[in-house]
């Protein structure tokens, strides 16, 4: 057999080296990418797998870098334990809607220790624009300052920034409305036009539905209800853990049907749609958060969350 050329060489140690990496009790560990074409706005599912006994809770992260930044990150969770469950960890992490195209890798961290990277691409994506006059109401819910405001935003972002434990559903996820009429896409960059003329800018985190105030909203998944309660931006606002970092949120509605606490099943109603908070009119606004991140709904839509079938494929090799 010929023999390869130094740089394969080096290049395929590179590659061995970064698969593989002494864990606890002298145990090999297996790190892999579920995919390595991720598009802006989709989730990136990394796993750990070889240890030799329990996986340790919360020691080990994922890190998503890009061009010298750091894009994202998340905490590894275990998935053994549950009915059916893999002998190996997992950390779901998404790709900004704002992220460049091109190289890009995922560190994965052992407390403060590096112990492995794996390399991936950041594909092109393109984003629609959409200019939103509001009326003075509206203006006045996006600039008028309220500490209420900044506490219900800490209050969210304390939700949406955990790392649980426990595994309700692994998706796919299902619409919360049957209907198809979107008024507002995942990512749309928006220009808000204010009563007096000025503007600002901002990203859409979700995707709105344009449905009639009263519609059926119902759980995208199985999982537990987080937070539901009246707030200023999102009038009346739902949201659901579904597992470890993955959360979907549901606003604007104009009636609660759950508490907060309650353990929902998928398809279960949380309320009617309404134009609640900030709306130019009736509509389901649906997002979904991985490890704080929006995410797009439509990739967890047409793909599981996480991926038994990969994953055992990944476990093997
Ligand atoms: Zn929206």
């Amino acid at each position: 057999m010929k023999r390869p050329a130094p740089l394969v060489t080096a290049l395929l140690l590179v590659t061995a080296l970064s698969l593989r990496a002494q864990g606890p009790d002298n145990g090999e560990l297996r790190f892999a990418l579920l995919r390595d074409l991720v598009l802006p706005g989709e989730p990136l599912t990394a796993i750990i797998a070889g240890f030799p006994g329990p996986p340790p809770e919360g020691e080990f992260r994922a890190v998503l870098v890009a061009g010298g930044s750091r894009l994202a990150a998340a905490k590894f969770f275990s998935l053994d334990g549950e009915e059916g469950g893999l002998p190996c960890m997992a950390a779901v992490l998404a790709v900004p809607s704002t992220a460049r195209p091109g190289p890009a890798l995922v560190r994965i961290e052992a407390g403060s220790a590096a112990a492995g990277e794996l390399a991936l691409n950041i594909g092109e994506r393109s984003f629609l624009t959409e200019e939103i006059p509001l009326d003075q109401a509206n203006t006045d819910i996006r600039t008028k300052p309220d500490p209420r405001k900044t506490e219900e935003a800490a209050l969210l972002w304390s939700i949406l920034s955990r790392t649980g434990k426990t595994i309700y559903s692994m998706g796919p996820f299902v619409p919360p409305v049957s209907s198809t009429r979107r008024t507002s896409f995942f990512g749309d960059r928006r220009v808000f036009i204010y009563t007096d003329g000025s503007r600002d800018r901002s990203i859409h985190a979700g995707v709105d539905y344009g449905v009639p105030t009263g519609t059926a909203v119902r759980a995208c998944a199985d999982g537990m209800v987080v937070l539901a309660h009246s707030r200023i931006v999102t009038g009346n606002s739902v949201v659901l853990e579904h597992l470890p970092g993955v959360y979907s949120l549901y606003y604007h509605l104009d009636r609660m049907a759950v508490s907060e606490g309650q353990i929902v099943k998928s398809g279960e109603m949380l309320g009617n749609s309404g134009s609640t908070g900030l709306a130019t009119g009736p509509h389901l606004h649906w997002e979904i958060r991985v490890s704080g991140e929006n995410t797009d709904p439509d990739a967890l839509v047409s793909h599981p969350v996480i991926d038994r079938e990969a994953i055992l494929g990944k476990i093997e090799l």
